[in-house]
């Protein structure tokens, strides 16, 4: 399998999973940043909740943060994350 065939695996894979899951699939996960650290990590958003904000600790420096986004129908609109003291 070439580079493209597999892109295109990994696609159909998701459009399966949006077509037939649809909104069902509402925990995600995200790579965001560390404001620390600055290593890339995957935050795992419930999107039920449309607009929420928490603290999280960072898997790679263990300092917390703030994760806050909102959703909508199953997307993430917006996502940051902050230090948090
Ligand atoms: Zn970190």
């Amino acid at each position: 399998m070439n580079i493209a065939a597999g892109v295109l695996f990994r696609y159909k894979i998701l459009k399966y999973i949006d077509i037939y899951a649809g909104l069902a699939i509402l925990i995600q996960g995200h790579n965001v940043t560390c404001p620390h650290c600055w290593e890339s990590i995957n935050v795992t958003l419930d999107l039920s909740v449309p607009q929420q904000s928490y603290i999280e600790d960072c898997p790679v420096c263990c300092k917390p943060m703030i994760v806050s986004y909102s959703a909508s129908n199953g997307e993430v609109d917006e996502l940051q994350v902050e230090a948090s003291d």
